[in-house]
């Protein structure tokens, strides 16, 4: 049958729609949800998930995909999609880790059987190697047609994906921009609501508490003035790959300004997250930089508010950060113990701050 014809007419037509609807946006979760729907529906699987992977192929994320068609009377009825995103505690269930050990190695999409029917898995890849894997539940093994459709669909999805990714970087540090965090910190406040109104049941099994902070190089200016720029970005650079091995991957640092970094980390308790700034900060103190020898940074964080709006939030770390330069630099302070300790007042009010 040539492949303009009957059934697989309409699989083109349809599949290319699904294609342009993850070339629509510029957001990686909504792309991420459109792949999803595009492989659901383009080979009728009701359950298929994607694992985010880190460089040392720890899953930092799971998206689980659910289609359900309700039959009424005999006949089709509604047809709904859902997607779950799972963050923490991730489960890996025992066939799908097995699976996931031989495409890890092989790069190549691979099946197993199960009791219940199978498991098949392809590998995603990004610009940096393997970046994550599909996995869909089947009750029969699946056809070359449909494995070679589901390899394309993620092929133009890594190309799209990774062009979006170096739009979104910052070229001398290769960190998030300013452009990608406005982009992304509406999600994240969405998702922060969310977690802070669940009971307290399913609030103890995720991260209690997340902060945010931005991290200022001291004295960077002088460090211009008297070794050069070229030497000033080699510093910056060094100093970005310092703050980020601090960090998860599931906590992305932005290059928030010339030589100010913003990061929003989770962490269980108060004095977690202040051990985690205070780790930033030593860790840069005790790094010996070519020529200039000793670089240090100033941090201002404060416990997230997911009711204020992210740019009170980005204030009160910024007046906290305002308050480690007034009192000597190379320090973290926090802007929930300045407000306890009565050095700041909460703006909120119409009050003044007092630094
Ligand atoms: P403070 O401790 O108060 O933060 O002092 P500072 O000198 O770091 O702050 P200031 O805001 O006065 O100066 C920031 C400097 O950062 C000035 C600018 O030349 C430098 N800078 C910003 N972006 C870059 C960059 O991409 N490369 C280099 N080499 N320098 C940069
Ligand atoms: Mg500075
Ligand atoms: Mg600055």
């Amino acid at each position: 049958m040539p492949l303009e014809t009957g059934k697989y007419k309409n699989v083109s037509i349809s599949l290319l729609s699904k294609l342009e609807k993850i070339t629509a946006t510029r957001d990686f979760a909504a792309i991420e949800h459109s792949l999803l729907r595009a492989i659901g529906s383009t080979v009728n699987v009701d359950d298929l998930s994607l694992w985010t992977l880190d460089s040392s192929h720890e899953v930092t994320k799971v998206l689980h995909y659910h289609r359900q068609i309700e039959v009424r009377g005999g006949s089709m009825g509604r047809d709904t999609e859902q997607v779950d995103t799972v963050y923490t505690h991730i489960d890996v269930p025992e066939d799908v880790r097995s699976l996931a050990q031989t495409v890890v190695l092989s790069l190549k999409p691979a099946a197993r059987r199960t009791a219940t029917g199978g498991v098949q898995m392809f590998p995603l890849m990004g610009s940096q190697g393997l970046s994550g894997l599909v996995s869909m539940r089947l009750s029969q093994p699946m056809g070359d047609h449909d494995q070679a459709l589901i390899n394309g669909i993620l092929r133009v999805y890594s190309n799209y994906h990774a062009l979006l990714d170096e739009s979104q970087r910052d070229r001398l540090t290769g960190l998030y921009n300013r452009h990608a965090m406005d982009l992304n910190i509406d999600r994240m406040w969405s998702v922060l609501g969310r977690e802070s109104t669940q009971t307290d049941a399913r609030r103890s099994s995720v991260i209690q508490m997340y902060s945010l902070a931005v991290i200022d190089i001291d004295h960077f200016k002088k460090v211009n003035d008297t070794y050069g720029h070229i030497l000033g970005d080699e510093i910056l650079l060094l100093i970005s790959r310092l703050i980020s091995s601090c960090f998860r991957k599931s906590d992305p640092v932005y290059r928030y300004g010339g030589e100010e970094f913003l990061v929003v980390a989770g962490a269980d308790t108060p004095e977690v997250t202040r051990a985690l700034f205070e780790r930033v900060r030593s860790k840069v103190e005790s790094h010996y930089f070519p020529q200039v020898e000793k670089v240090t940074v100033s941090v201002g964080y404060t416990i997230i508010d997911p009711v204020l709006s992210p740019s009170e939030n980005i204030g009160r770390a910024d007046r906290a950060l305002y308050c480690a330069k007034e009192q000597g630099r190379n320090q973290v302070q926090s802007f929930d113990d300045l407000l306890q300790r009565g050095l700041l007042q909460d703006m909120r009010y119409g009050s003044t701050e007092l630094f």
